[in-house]
């Protein structure tokens, strides 16, 4: 199956009168049709490619690309062809792909300013992804206690090599190891130096 390619519509037609056919003597009008081009990819159009343009003796039927007829014909088309425009369905693709880097983008903008918020107000219960600074893995620790200036955590027993995999070590029988401290101070450097890259609140 062919996913991709071009396809073309018609973008304009009409006459052109008072024209002298190249190719017969009685013909002295013309059909003339503009062809838009898009690429397209599973049936979306992504942008426009270009234009083509036919023309056809109304009496001999010959028809003519732009480049065959005298200069004469191409000025009176000239006035045809001037402010056709490909329509905006041609774009849709690039408008979809824009639409979804800009949701993805103030989804994950959201989701920092967040982060920050929940780093200044710890509370019991958050998880923190932490890079492991020995391994270069990363893992998770959980605030158990919040007091005025200080939090309390236990760390996750299991780390895991993707960033982003930290969700599936974040299981509530994993946290059974070593408890520390830190002051609030600590944490929000802690995390301005990336080494908390997230925080999760459920
Ligand atoms: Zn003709």
């Amino acid at each position: 199956m062919v996913f991709y390619g071009s396809k073309a519509s018609k973008l304009k037609e009409g006459q052109l009168i008072n024209v002298k056919c190249p190719n017969c003597i009685g013909g002295q009008t013309m059909h003339y049709a503009i062809y838009g081009k898009y690429a397209y990819v599973y049936w979306i159009p992504l942008f426009p490619i270009g234009k083509t343009y036919v023309l056809e003796c109304n009496h001999c039927k010959r028809t003519y690309n732009l480049k065959e007829l005298p200069e004469q014909i191409k000025q009176k088309f000239e006035l045809e062809k001037t402010g056709v425009r490909f329509p905006l369905w041609y774009f849709s693709g690039l408008i979809i792909i824009t639409l979804a880097i800009l949701v993805a983008t103030y989804l994950s903008k959201k989701d920092d300013e967040n982060d920050t918020l929940y780093i200044n107000n710890p509370r019991i219960g958050d998880v923190y992804s932490v890079k492991a600074s020995q391994t270069g893995y990363y893992t998770s620790m959980k605030v158990i206690t919040v007091t005025s200036d200080s939090i309390y955590v236990i760390f996750n027993d299991y780390e895991i090599d993707r960033k982003s995999k930290i969700y599936k070590i974040n299981k509530t029988e994993n946290y059974t190891t070593e408890l520390d401290g830190y002051s609030k101070q600590e944490i929000k450097t802690l995390f301005e130096q990336e080494y908390i890259y997230e925080v999760d609140r459920d």
